[in-house]
C-alpha cells in the first residue's frame, strides 16, 4: 500500500496539469475552489488506499485521470442548482415539499419584471412621495374578496401569528377544541398561539362543540372568538360545529369581541362546481360578516407563498401599523405574483385555466387519460426495457387542503423489467430535472393531471436514461 501511496499525485503538481486549465476553463471555476475540490479528492484517495478499499491489482495506476476525472464529476455535482425544477409525477397538486403552486404566466412575467427593475413599491408616484406596500395589493383584494380592507404577510401561519400578538396579547382566545389543528407538522394552532402571547380558551369536545360552550366562555378578558378550518383532517360521525353566522352574531352581541375565521386555504374559486370538495369560499365568508379573515396565497389560491388577512378595515388599519407586520412584510416579487393571480380572478371564471392550481384541480379525467396514452405509447417505441399500461386511479389535492376529497384521475403504471419500483423511482429522481412518482403494488405510477404537455419530453427522456 504505501507504495501506491508514494505514488499519489501533490495537488501542487496537478495544478501544472494542463487538465488543470482545462477543468477550469470548461467549468467556468476559479483556481481556489478547482485546488480546493482536487484537495478533498486527493484526500479520499489517500483514504481509501489505507484502508485497502480500491482495487488495485491490474488496474493502470493512472492517479491523476482518476482524480481529475472525480473532480469534474463533483464539481458538476457543485454547480447543479440546489432549488431544482421537479416534474410532479404524483397527481398531488398542491405537494408541499414540492413547493405548492405553480404560478401563471402573467404572474411569472411580472415577478421577473418586478425582480429586474425598480419599481413603485413604496412610493406614491402621483405625489412623488413615500408610499406603503401594505396599500399595493389592497385595492385588488378588496375587490376579490369583498372585505373592506385587506393586507399581505409572508404566509398564512404568519397572518394568525401577527393577529393573535395585535390583537390578543396577555388576553384570552376561544377556540373549539375540534379545530386546534397541527398543519404539516410545523404549524400548530396552540404552539402559535402561545408565542403570540394570547390565552387559548378551549372550548367543547374534540366531535362537538356548541354554542351556548362558546357563550359560557366569555368573560372580560376575552379578546378574539377564533374559528380555524380543519383544513387537513375529517371528523365524520356525530359532530357538531358552530357555523360562521352564528358565531359572528355572538361577538355582535359582546362588542368589542372580535370575531377571526383562519380559512387555511382560502378559495376563491368554487371548487364546489365541479363537485370537488366542500371547501368555503373566501367572499361568503367575508359576507356573512366576520371581522378578520386569513388564507394562504399558495394554497387553492394558486399564487405565491403569502398570508392574505381581509376584513374589517378598523382592524386591518390598526394591523399594518403593527411592528410585527414590518417584520412580517412580503417580497415585492410576491406582491407581483400575487397581483396577476387576483387579476385572473377578477377576469372571469372563463380565465381560471390560466391559473395552473385551480386549471389542475378541475381537470378532466378523459383530458388526462389522453396524456397518459400518449406517454405510454412513446415509452414503448423508444424502450424495451418497460412495460407500462393506463391505469384507473385519484388523485388529492394536497397542501393540507380538502382532507379526503379524491379526484378521478389516469395515470401510467410502469414496469421495469430489471429494476425494483424502488429502484427505478430512486433513479428518476436523479434525474435533470428529477421526477418525482407514485409507488402502487410494484409499479411506478405517474399521474399526468400534474403534468404540463411542455414536460412530456424532459419526462419521456428522464424514463428513457434511467434504462
Ligand atoms: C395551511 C394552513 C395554515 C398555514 O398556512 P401557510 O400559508 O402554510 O403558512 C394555517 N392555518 C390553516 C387552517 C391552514 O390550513
Amino acid at each position: 500500500m504505501k507504495r501506491y501511496l508514494r505514488q499519489l499525485p501533490a495537488v501542487h503538481e496537478l495544478q501544472k496539469d494542463l487538465r488543470f486549465e482545462q477543468l477550469k476553463t470548461v467549468n467556468n471555476v476559479t483556481t481556489a475552489r478547482l485546488t480546493m475540490f482536487l484537495k478533498r479528492e486527493v484526500e479520499s484517495l489517500r483514504a481509501e488506499l489505507l484502508i485497502g478499499q480500491q482495487e488495485l491489482e491490474g488496474v493502470a495506476l493512472d492517479f491523476s485521470t482518476r482524480l481529475f476525472k472525480s473532480t469534474e464529476a463533483h464539481l458538476k455535482q457543485w454547480q447543479k442548482n440546489r432549488l431544482a425544477r421537479v416534474i410532479n409525477g404524483t397527481g398531488t397538486v398542491l405537494h408541499t415539499n414540492l413547493g405548492r403552486s405553480r404560478l401563471s404566466k402573467a404572474a411569472v412575467a411580472h415577478v421577473a419584471e418586478a425582480a429586474a427593475s425598480y419599481s413603485n413599491l413604496e412610493y406614491r408616484l402621483s405625489e412623488g412621495q413615500r408610499g406603503s406596500r401594505h396599500d399595493i395589493m389592497e385595492e385588488l383584494l378588496i375587490e376579490a374578496t369583498g372585505a373592506e380592507a385587506a393586507m399581505v404577510v409572508n404566509n398564512n401561519a404568519a397572518a394568525v401569528f401577527l393577529i393573535l400578538s395585535a390583537l390578543a396579547k396577555e388576553r384570552e382566545v376561544i377556540v373549539s377544541r375540534g379545530q386546534l389543528v397541527e398543519i404539516g407538522g410545523s404549524f400548530r394552532v396552540s404552539s402559535i398561539m402561545e408565542e403570540s402571547g394570547a390565552h387559548l380558551v378551549e372550548v367543547g369536545t374534540t366531535n362537538k362543540t356548541h354554542l351556548a360552550d362558546y357563550e359560557k366562555a366569555i368573560r372580560e378578558e376575552t379578546a378574539i372568538i377564533m374559528k380555524v378550518h380543519t383544513s387537513n383532517f375529517k371528523v365524520i360521525g356525530f359532530t357538531e360545529t358552530v357555523a360562521t353566522p352564528q358565531l359572528v352574531e355572538l361577538t355582535n352581541q359582546n362588542q368589542p369581541l372580535i370575531f377571526y375565521e383562519d380559512l387555511g386555504s382560502g378559495a376563491l374559486y368554487d371548487y364546489k362546481k365541479h363537485g370537488i370538495g366542500d371547501e368555503p369560499l373566501v367572499q361568503q365568508v367575508i359576507e356573512s360578516g366576520v371581522d378578520l379573515v386569513s388564507f394562504s396565497g399558495d394554497k387553492l389560491l394558486g399564487g405565491p407563498q403569502a398570508g392574505l388577512i381581509a376584513g374589517k378595515k378598523k382592524w386591518i388599519d390598526y394591523l399594518k401599523k403593527h411592528q410585527l407586520a414590518r417584520v412580517l412584510r412580503v417580497d415585492k416579487m410576491t406582491l407581483a405574483a400575487l397581483e396577476e393571480t387576483l387579476k385572473s380572478y377578477l377576469a372571469g371564471p372563463d380565465n381560471i385555466n390560466e391559473l395552473p392550481t385551480v386549471r389542475d384541480i378541475i381537470r378532466k379525467a378523459e383530458d388526462i387519460s389522453l396524456q397518459a396514452q400518449a406517454f405510454i405509447s412513446e415509452l414503448q417505441s423508444s424502450s424495451t426495457k418497460y412495460i407500462s399500461e393506463l391505469q384507473e386511479s385519484t388523485s388529492q389535492i394536497g397542501g393540507g387542503t380538502m382532507p379526503g376529497v379524491e379526484i378521478p384521475t389516469y395515470i401510467a403504471a410502469v414496469r421495469h423489467s430489471d429494476l425494483s419500483a424502488e429502484q427505478l423511482s430512486h433513479r428518476l429522481r436523479q434525474a435533470t430535472p428529477a421526477i418525482v412518482t407514485r409507488i402502487q403494488e410494484q409499479q411506478v405510477c405517474v399521474d399526468f393531471r400534474t403534468i404540463d404537455s411542455s414536460e412530456m419530453v424532459d419526462l419521456l427522456a428522464g424514463f428513457v436514461d434511467c434504462e
